[in-house]
């Protein structure tokens, strides 16, 4: 390739290092332009306060500092995507448009249109994979299907990665950077006012020293990750879900990283254990790739005949699960850190989806949805692949009759009850065995730690027993099908 002109159009990379669209069109053009569209067709449903927002603004500016210390600038704009990049586009007369491949069902659909367009204007689009180590058809039983189990599709993973590892080199950016079109008339970047959200600090350090930061933190203590990531009130995992997620930092980095801390032993185990996680984001990309009616529908086809959402309690159970009024201790504390945090730990995720599903028998495209407008590292591959997890529906999901004890969650979990009484000080005077179900407490023993059940905090909204036993019922219609 040999172009005058190209224009870069940032989504969800939202850095300038190891840049996959970056590096190929600074490598192939005499000058680059780079753009980020606030997309109304996203943007529109969400409330003005959204926390994501004050995350992506933060690392905007994060990006176009960089850039212009690269010789850059970013151009920011505020309208349908598809409309800003081809009006931008031909404004600056560029021959092509280079992107980092986006694997949403909607944000296909929404390139493929951008790239007719183009092509009708006599323009090229071209997409290349950045997000992920290994897209959909990388990774193959050897009968060439997808696969549908984690582990052999790991050991798969990391056998081709060990067959070619240059799959985790660098995409260098600097090397390139004469080729930036230098900022002459560049405008400042509109504040989220300007664009109908309000602003204010970002709910974590954003941008690519943000992601940086926290991942040296973390590296310090990697090895003890394998026991750590399990317990809410520590801080034993990385937090990185949401850079990931923007992509202020790269996969490949952190992948590399892992990579030579476990091959080195400097990791311990912990290493290969948070390797394991990050393959398990590349394992739910290629699910959705692969079988894109899990946005609407079970993975396994015989789960679609589950009934959710039966009884007339159904919407009054939602709200008091989002509200995290269920009388579950644990759960409700997790409803209350994913309300004025937007981050849930990921055994929480899996207590409260489990929760909703299974205690409350409603349908986990509720929940999904809950926790996509609430999360902040929220993407539709993981979330809609941890929902069929939790509800039994999905890809090597938990077996439809193992369902968890809220309660024994919480004892095994939070042992100290340290987490609960953080996001629920009404229960922070009582005790450890307590705080885990206060409705075994004698009701004097609450009133003398100042708790009062159905006032101070409410009694459970169902009999986990009864309630298990319902479930077992209701799913008895797979039976035959697994
Ligand atoms: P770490 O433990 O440090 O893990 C490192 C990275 O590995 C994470 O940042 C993430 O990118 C990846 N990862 C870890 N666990 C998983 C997993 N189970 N599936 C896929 N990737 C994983 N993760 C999201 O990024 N976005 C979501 O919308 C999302 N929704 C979820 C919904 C449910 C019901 C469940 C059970 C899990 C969901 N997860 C989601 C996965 C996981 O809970 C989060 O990635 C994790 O809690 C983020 O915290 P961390 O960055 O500290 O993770």
């Amino acid at each position: 390739m040999n172009l005058s002109k190209s224009l870069v159009w940032f989504r969800r990379d939202l850095r300038a290092f190891d840049h996959a669209a970056l590096h190929h069109a600074l490598r192939c053009s005499q000058q680059v332009f780079c753009v980020f569209v606030y997309d109304t067709d996203i943007l529109d449903g969400l409330p003005r306060d959204d926390r994501r927002l004050r995350f992506i603004h933060a690392s905007l500016a994060s990006l176009d500092e960089e850039l212009r210390r690269l010789g850059g600038y970013l151009i920011v704009r505020h309208g349908s995507a598809r409309d800003e990049v081809l009006a931008l586009a031909n404004e600056l007369g560029v021959d092509a448009v280079h992107t980092c491949a986006d694997y949403e069902p909607l944000a296909i659909a929404r390139d493929t249109d951008v790239a007719q367009q183009l092509a009708a204007q006599g323009r090229a689009f071209h997409s290349y994979k950045d997000q992920v180590i290994f897209e959909k058809d990388e990774v193959l039983t050897l009968a060439g299907q997808p696969y549908s189990v984690f582990t052999p599709y790991k050991n798969a993973w990391l056998k081709r990665l060990a067959a070619h590892p240059e799959t985790l080199a660098a995409y260098p950016i600097d090397a390139y950077a004469h080729a930036f079109a230098p900022p002459a008339s560049a405008p400042a970047l509109p504040a989220l006012e300007d664009i109908g959200f309000e602003s204010g600090e970002p709910p974590l350090p954003a941008g690519m020293e943000g992601a940086e930061a926290l991942f040296e933190a973390f590296v310090e203590d990697i090895a003890d990750y394998g026991r750590a990531r399990d317990f809410p009130a520590e801080d034993g995992t990385s937090r990185l879900s949401t850079h990931l997620r923007f992509g202020t930092t790269s996969i490949r980095h952190l992948v590399r990283t892992a990579r030579q801390l476990m091959l080195s032993g400097a990791g311990g185990t912990g290493a290969s254990v948070w390797l394991s996680e990050l393959i398990w984001r590349d394992f739910y990309a290629m699910v959705l790739s692969q079988n894109p009616h899990v946005v609407e529908r079970s993975f396994k086809p015989a789960f679609d005949a589950v009934q959710w959402d039966i009884g007339p309690d159904a919407d009054a159970l939602f709200a008091a699960w989002c509200e995290g009024r269920t009388g579950y201790p644990l759960v409700d504390a997790a409803m209350v850190q994913l309300n004025t945090t937007g981050f849930m730990h990921n055994r929480l995720r899996m207590v409260t989806a489990s929760f909703l599903t299974k205690d409350l028998g409603i349908d986990w495209r509720r929940g999904e949805r809950y926790f996509a407008l609430k999360l902040n590292d929220y993407e539709l591959a993981s979330n809609n692949g941890g929902w069929q997890w939790a509800a039994s529906t999905g890809c090597d999901a938990q077996p439809w009759f193992r369902i968890f004890n809220p309660v024994t969650q919480s004892t095994r979990f939070d042992a100290r009850g340290e987490f609960i009484r953080r996001y629920l000080p009404q229960l922070a005077k009582l005790d450890g065995k307590q705080v885990h179900a206060p409705w075994l407490v004698k009701p004097e023993v609450l009133a003398e730690r100042g708790v009062v059940l159905g006032q101070d905090y409410p009694a459970p909204v169902v009999d986990h027993d009864a309630a298990r036993r319902r479930t077992l019922e209701r799913f008895a219609v797979v039976k035959k099908a697994v």
